[in-house]
């Protein structure tokens, strides 16, 4: 699975890596893509929009 997708800024291609998530006072580890050179992550818009309970169902189970 890639997701090829360039930072908005600086034009490079962006890499997965660990981001914490704050939601409801607690943080999440969770794999997003990030820029490597700007540190700008992507957040992809299931999170923004207020899915990140499955996101919390998902860490959960493993
Ligand atoms: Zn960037």
């Amino acid at each position: 699975m890639s997701i090829a997708l360039d930072c908005m800024k600086c034009g490079v291609p962006m890499e997965l890596g660990k981001v914490e998530v704050m939601y409801l006072n607690n943080k999440f580890p969770i794999e997003l893509l990030k820029c490597p050179k700007c540190g700008m992550v992507f957040i992809p818009e299931e999170l923004a929009t207020g899915k990140m309970l499955e996101v919390e169902k998902a860490l959960e189970d493993k």
